[in-house]
């Protein structure tokens, strides 16, 4: 059987990358495009013998790693970021066939980000510090010191951008790593691995095991030499993961799913609030930080619904790798029988679907709209991944901000409003770990990034990641003379 696939004239290794050698197991699984459903090819499916050998890989690796001066891994993570940018194209196309997300967004958003993931890392590795402090003339000196092996466990909705982000201070900070990218879309992360290969990151700093996560998961996350886990996907594999942690008290940094709400107030611009309504449709409704639940004040709430379905309708449904298409397919038939649970159960409970609410041919769900939901509904209350999005109305901002919180998540909030002391009042009441006024998915590798409650545990981003990567150590030293004692 073949181990590489062939995707646009871009050869994608689907062994394992373990110790800087491709390592492959004995069975597979099939990758499939979402485009079209097709079989993309066989992948080496991971067993807990693959996962044990790709820590023990990063074990190995470690020390030379951690050792190595900043300005040299600096270097090397430049070169993974060059190394991206050199072969942008050919990330854009093999993602978009594999997740079937917009390659326009791939090649104009998504992969220069990549890149700057590991720019801003390198940078920014080189200027950690803390100043020295004086305790009674005693100097305290603040390190941050390289944790160990860290596993990396990433979902299908951006594949490279998700991995990459962490990846990147893990390994700034001098840790080695063991990334297992998600079953559904687990090729770009084989073409990092050549990436970061050429561009001189030594063997075993950098491993990629495949496969399921209920097959190899437990063996990545229980394993006694894992010093850090991190993690993003959804709620109930976040509880397995860090049970799986306990074990080990390995600390975890666990970015997780939303129902992130989108305030409008009477008195915003409603062409801006619709226009950002509209973007809650994008990767086919598959982000963690979309908006999907809309509470918009009762005066304005019709004109928002008539302008919101009219910039809706309007979206091409397609092919995405067409430049025309706004809206892709969704990432599995096992996802869209998710998603369209979720609306059949809510149009039974009295919902109505002022736009979509079905299935569309292929591996398509209509861009949906539903009202006449309440607010302690599942889907009010859950997550559905997918173009569904719920509308309800508030009187005044007291009722705003108690919708808005009703949730277990904390994700994001956006609120729209002409009145600034309105937007500072309301954000500094939302539960959220990004609050958006009069604007949308503005992200900031210098921002802590991440959810309260259900949404997350921890921040990553700027200097928390590398809090997050890296044990922290005071040193403190006596004051000058201390070693004329006795
Ligand atoms: P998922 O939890 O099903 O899978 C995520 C990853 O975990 C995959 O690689 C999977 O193989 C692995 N996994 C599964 N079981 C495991 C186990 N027992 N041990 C270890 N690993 C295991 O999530 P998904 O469906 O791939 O992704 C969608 C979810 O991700 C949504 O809830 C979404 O909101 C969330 N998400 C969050 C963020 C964020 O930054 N907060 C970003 C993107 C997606």
């Amino acid at each position: 059987m073949s181990d590489k696939i062939v995707i646009g004239g871009v050869t994608v290794d689907t062994r394992h990358w373990i110790g800087g050698e491709r390592v492959a197991s004995g069975d597979t699984f099939t990758d499939h495009s979402p485009i079209d459903g097709s079989a993309l090819g066989e992948i080496s499916r991971g067993t807990p013998t693959e996962a044990a050998a790709a820590v023990a890989a990063a074990k190995a690796a470690f020390p030379g790693w951690a050792a190595t001066p900043r300005a040299e891994r600096a270097r090397i993570l430049h070169a993974v970021a060059d190394g991206v940018e050199k072969r942008l194209e050919e990330l854009a196309v093999v993602e978009t066939t594999d997740n079937g997300a917009l390659l326009r967004s791939h090649r104009r958003g998504v992969m220069p980000r990549v890149a700057h993931n590991f720019r801003f890392f390198a940078d920014r590795l080189l200027t950690l510090g803390h100043e020295d402090f004086d305790t009674r003339g005693h100097t305290n000196h603040v390190s941050w010191d390289p944790a160990g092996p860290c596993v990396l466990i990433t979902p299908w909705n951006a594949p490279l951008m998700l991995a990459t982000w962490k990846v990147a201070p893990a390994l700034a900070a001098g840790n080695t790593v063991v990334l297992k990218p998600a079953e559904w879309s687990p090729l770009t992360a084989s073409l990092l691995a050549d990436i970061a290969a050429e561009a001189g990151l030594p063997a075993g700093v950098l491993n990629v095991v495949q496969g399921y996560g209920s097959e190899i998961g437990d063996a990545l996350t229980s394993h006694p030499d894992v010093r850090r886990i991190s993690f993003t996907g959804s709620v109930p594999t976040a509880r397995r993961i860090a049970a799986s942690a306990a074990v080990n008290l390995t600390p975890l940094s666990l970015e997780l799913g939303g129902k992130s709400p989108l305030l409008v107030f009477a008195d915003a611009d409603l062409d801006l609030a619709v226009e950002l309504a509209v973007e809650q449709y994008d990767n086919a409704g598959q982000v963690c930080l979309a908006a999907t639940r809309f509470l918009v004040e009762e005066p304005v709430a019709e004109e928002f619904t008539r302008r919101f379905v009219d910039k809706a309708t309007a979206l091409t449904q397609g092919d995405p790798r067409d430049e025309a298409t706004d809206i892709g397919p969704n990432i599995h038939p096992r996802q869209l029988e998710k998603i369209d649970g979720f609306v059949r159960r809510a149009l039974a409970a009295g919902a109505r679907a002022v736009i979509g609410g079905h299935r569309l041919d292929g591996q398509f769900y209509a861009p949906t709209l539903l009202t006449g939901v309440a607010q302690d509904s599942e889907i009010v209350q859950e997550e559905v991944f997918g173009p569904v999005l719920t509308l309800q109305t508030f009187s005044d901002e007291e009722e705003a901000v108690r919708l808005a919180n009703d949730t277990r998540f904390g994700l994001a909030a956006t609120l729209v409003t002409g009145d600034r002391e309105r937007a500072d009042r309301v954000s500094a009441r939302l539960v959220a770990g990004t609050v958006w006024v009069n604007c949308f998915f503005v992200r900031d590798l210098q921002a802590p990034f991440g959810g309260s409650r259900h949404s997350g545990v921890g921040r990553e981003g700027g200097t928390w990641s590398f809090d997050f990567y890296c044990d922290l150590r005071n040193t403190v030293t006596a004051p000058k003379g201390w070693t004329d004692r006795g």
